[in-house]
């Protein structure tokens, strides 16, 4: 018989808000390559930064295993993070045990430096889709938000390693104003006719490291309209409910960018992800001050069953929106993302 709409065994479960749970992102490491100003700031992230022992963190047969629970509850999408994480020793096994799971969309992101190295053992693990970060095409101020010495070059050689593994990429760029807002253009210019979806994303007031201040934000309105100043664009309509981008497609038929205004305009009542950290915490909001362990009760050879039950009753009790108060507060609350965005994957 079909559960009823209030029983507690509906699934997905749905929250407080009568949110479904059907995406999860699963960050696999900690650690990363680069150490983006706004995410990994190295006077934060430096020599004396514990990341996580060994021991901490979630193997992979403990990630497989969540996750083929958590297509039984009605799961869709999962999405493997970081960090960086193509830094996970043999990701490629984790993707393979992943992608034998029935009916899972399964996709990845990445800063892309190592995807030369990876791209075509991915893609034969299983991996259809990536997300590559890249803020600018110009090389300093690349350099500067990121904090790396690695160039633009290897990101657009990961980029192009992708494609030609056959894997489908999509470009993410988070835009701080003073800092990238004029590769806004550029960047649609790189992409436009290459079949790579670009978006651009505000900047969140994500952890309380990377100084965030509302001034830095750049509505995905303006982003939008340097771009149309340039370029024709026509609005799509969403792909699917929830979609957090608004899709756009260039007149002439070059393709399509999207921006995604988590800030200016949050989507909390379609947020429908549970966020797990690379140490098995199950994070239902960005800006939640806690997760709930589930990693020892996986360690504690709890049931499949006992595994779905203590995740469910985490969905149910979510109340998060935390995006939706915050633009409803004068004056903002600040820096309210506490574990940090290498931690909870963005
Ligand atoms: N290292 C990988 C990467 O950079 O793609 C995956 C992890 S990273 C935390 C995931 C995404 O979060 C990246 O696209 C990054 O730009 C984004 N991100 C980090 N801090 C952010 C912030 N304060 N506001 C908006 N996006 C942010
Ligand atoms: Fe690393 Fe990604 Fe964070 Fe940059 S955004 S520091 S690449 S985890
Ligand atoms: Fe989802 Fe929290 Fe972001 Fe709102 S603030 S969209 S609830 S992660």
């Amino acid at each position: 018989m079909k559960p009823s709409a209030d029983s507690p065994e509906e699934l997905p479960p749905r929250d407080t808000l009568r949110r479904a749970l059907r995406e999860v992102r699963i960050s696999v490491t900690d650690r990363c390559n680069f150490r983006c100003i706004y995410c990994m700031p190295r006077a934060h992230f430096g020599k004396n930064h514990r990341f996580l022992s060994h021991a901490d963190v979630l193997r992979f047969e403990e990630i497989a295993r969540l996750a083929r629970i958590l297509r039984g509850m009605g799961v869709g999408k999962i999405r493997i993070t970081g960090g960086e994480p193509l830094l996970r020793r043999d990701v490629d096994q984790l993707i393979a045990q992943l992608a034998q799971i029935d009916g899972l969309d399964l996709a990845l992101t990445t800063n892309g430096v190592l995807l030369p190295r990876l791209a075509a053992r991915l893609y034969a693990a299983g991996l259809a889709r990536v997300t590559v970060s890249l803020d600018a095409l110009d090389e300093a101020i690349f350099q500067r938000m990121s904090d790396t010495t690695m160039s633009v070059r290897d990101v657009l050689a990961g980029i192009d390693a992708a494609a030609a593994a056959g894997l489908h990429v999509k470009v993410n760029t988070v835009v701080r104003r003073g800092c990238n807002d004029g590769e806004i253009v550029p960047l649609a210019r790189y992409f436009r006719g290459t079949g790579h979806i670009l978006r651009f994303i505000e900047f969140m007031d994500a952890g309380t490291t990377n100084g965030w201040n509302r001034a830095q934000v750049m509505s995905a309105q303006e982003m939008l309209a340097q771009v149309q100043a340039v370029f024709a664009l026509h609005a799509l309509p969403p792909n699917h409910a929830g979609e957090t981008a608004r899709r756009y497609a260039y007149q002439d038929g070059a393709g399509e960018i999207g921006v995604i205004a988590s800030v200016t305009q949050p989507f909390c009542e379609q947020c429908t992800r549970l966020r797990i950290t690379t140490d098995g915490r199950l994070y239902t909001c960005l800006f939640a001050e806690d997760g709930a362990d589930i990693r020892a009760l996986l360690r504690a050879g709890q049931t499949d069953a006992a595994l779905r039950e203590r995740i469910a009753n985490v969905w149910r009790a979510r109340a998060d929106r935390y995006s939706m108060l915050r633009s409803a507060q004068a004056p903002l609350a600040q820096n309210a993302l506490r574990a940090g965005m290498s931690y909870l994957g963005g």
